[in-house]
């Protein structure tokens, strides 16, 4: 079993008393490494140190390109154990190898490289403002930056978080989810490695809502960027209100896939299932409710279970297994849970329950209900797991207020032929992303964030850079004489 230090100030470090956790792997529910389980005395070590290297150290007066520099090496670095990096994610989540070789571990290089070139574009402006004077604004890191992520993608999670952040001059203590860690702490090797100033980034391994709402709470950083489930969500908008700490929020989401009947059936079938199927369904943007407009909606179906059946589930790290298993036991009880309230909602079509064959992981069959009805629990709650709820829709205008009728607005995707109709789609639906006959582009260009209770603040793009800066307005007096009119406001 491997045994992992967390990374504090620099150094790797063990948690107060030594205390540990055990990572199990999804697949096989064997023990394959143990981290340490941080106290908040550790955690306050981390905020100290991140402090001090923002406070003290030479991180933020640095040159961008000379930070940018390091973000490349830490690109360089990844590429270069990209193998291991993927079996560890792989071992540690049960994501399938297919997910973590050609996206977590590649696109989490590609982020640290973007943003080493990028931050030029976040910039102030020069003011024309009615006085005799120079006015300009600057974008000014925030501080120290307390980060927060979810399980579903460790090690990309962390590179969005930590390259956005650091390039502008921030410092982070950074907290992984207790089910995903070890991917963070092959991070922290790489950052020792490329000799990134101590203090700069932490990285501070535990249980979750410990360490995570001390981390919230924390007087001692400046702004908390949060990804997870809208439920934690609101517990942690509270606990920033201490002192009313800067904070970005990305929650959950239950995102409508709209397939009208002129679209490429077969295009549509494929991309509805990736948006449903991958990654065993945990992703906050999955296309969990299946919207198809009435005139395809017994074909589209039948097309849709055909390919279904046809996934390949079992070992993540077999290249060729569509889907893996969930991440713990708890996620795939909870899972199964929603499975036997759908069978009391809706028509059961595909999957239902346990692979007869995997009686060990934590697997569920990818899972179809069919004729579900919106005002459902299955329709409205977030699942985080392969289960997919088709409804019927008359025509776009009502699929669009089907899709626009839940509390969560962090995605869609409509599928047709129709440019006209795809872009009046678009528009009326209330999220933060629209995905026109794809399904799933993340690119460090584009920003990506919620509406509604799927959160606020943007992660990626130069929206997201800029949520890593606040805005200082420099005023200089140019009255000739130095005259200036204040000087006379009072007549003493
Ligand atoms: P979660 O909300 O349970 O946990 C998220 C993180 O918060 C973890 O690191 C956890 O340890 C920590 N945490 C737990 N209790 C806390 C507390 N009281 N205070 C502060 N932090 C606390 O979510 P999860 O189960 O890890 O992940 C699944 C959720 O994440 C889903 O709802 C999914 O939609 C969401 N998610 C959102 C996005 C996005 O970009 N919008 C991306 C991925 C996942």
């Amino acid at each position: 079993m491997s045994q992992y230090k967390m990374y504090i100030d620099g150094k790797f470090c063990e948690a107060e008393g030594g205390a540990r956790l055990e990572s199990i792997n999804p697949a096989t529910e064997e023990k394959i490494a143990s981290f340490p389980k941080a106290s908040v005395a550790d955690l306050e070590r981390a905020i100290t140190a991140a402090r001090r290297a923002y406070d003290e150290g030479e991180w933020p007066k640095m040159c961008l390109s000379e930070r940018g520099q390091y973000l490349t090496r830490i690109a360089h670095l990844i590429r270069e154990s990209a193998y291991e990096l993927s079996r560890i994610e792989t071992l540690d989540t049960g994501k399938t190898s297919k997910q973590t070789t050609f996206i977590d571990i590649p696109v989490a290089a590609n982020a640290y490289e973007y943003f080493a070139g990028a931050a030029g574009e976040v910039k102030g402006e020069t003011l024309n403002i009615p006085a005799p004077a120079a006015s300009y604004t600057l974008r000014e890191p925030v501080g120290v930056v307390g980060a927060i992520t979810p399980w579903n993608y460790p090690f990309l999670m962390a590179a969005w978080k930590i390259a956005s952040s650091i390039i502008l001059g921030n410092t982070v203590v950074f907290k992984p989810s207790r089910e995903a860690s070890l991917s963070s702490l092959e991070l922290a090797k790489i950052l020792e490695k490329c000799e990134l100033p101590k203090g700069v980034v932490n990285i501070v391994t535990g249980e979750g809502a410990t360490l995570g709402d001390a981390l919230a709470s924390s007087v001692s950083i400046d702004m908390l960027t949060f990804t997870g489930s809208t439920e934690v969500g609101r517990s942690v908008m509270k606990a920033a209100a201490s002192n009313l700490k800067k904070l970005t929020l990305e929650l959950g989401g239950k995102s409508p896939n709209i397939v009208l009947a002129d679209c490429d059936l077969e295009t549509a079938a494929n991309g509805s299932l990736c948006a449903i199927f991958m990654n065993q369904g945990q992703m906050c943007v999955a296309g969990s409710r299946l919207i198809v407009e009435e005139k395809i909606y017994d074909k589209f179906l039948e097309l849709l279970v055909t390919k279904t059946r046809k996934l390949k589930i079992g070992d993540p790290l077999d290249p060729a297994t569509d889907i893996g298993p969930l991440i713990s036991a708890k996620q795939k009880k909870s899972v199964l849970d929603y499975i036997a309230i759908g069978k009391k909602e809706a028509r059961l079509v595909a999957g239902g329950g346990v692979p007869a064959a995997l009686n060990k992981g934590y697997f569920v069959e990818p899972t179809i209900f069919a004729d579900v009805k919106n005002g459902s629990r299955i329709a409205q709650e977030e699942i985080f797991g392969p289960v997919l709820c088709v409804l019927k829709a008359k025509d776009a205008d009502e699929a669009v207020r089907i899709a626009n009728d839940t509390d969560y607005g962090l995605a869609a995707m409509v599928w047709t032929k129709d440019v006209t109709r795809a872009t009046a789609v678009s528009r009326a639906l209330r999220c933060g992303t629209v995905w026109v006959n794809t399904f799933g582009g993340f690119y460090n260009e584009a920003p990506f964030g919620g509406y509604k209770q799927s959160g606020f603040g943007r992660e990626l793009g130069k929206e997201g850079l800029l949520e890593y800066t606040q805005t200082k307005h420099v005023n200089v007096d140019l009255t000739p004489g130095g005259k200036t009119l204040v000087a006379s406001w009072f007549n003493v």
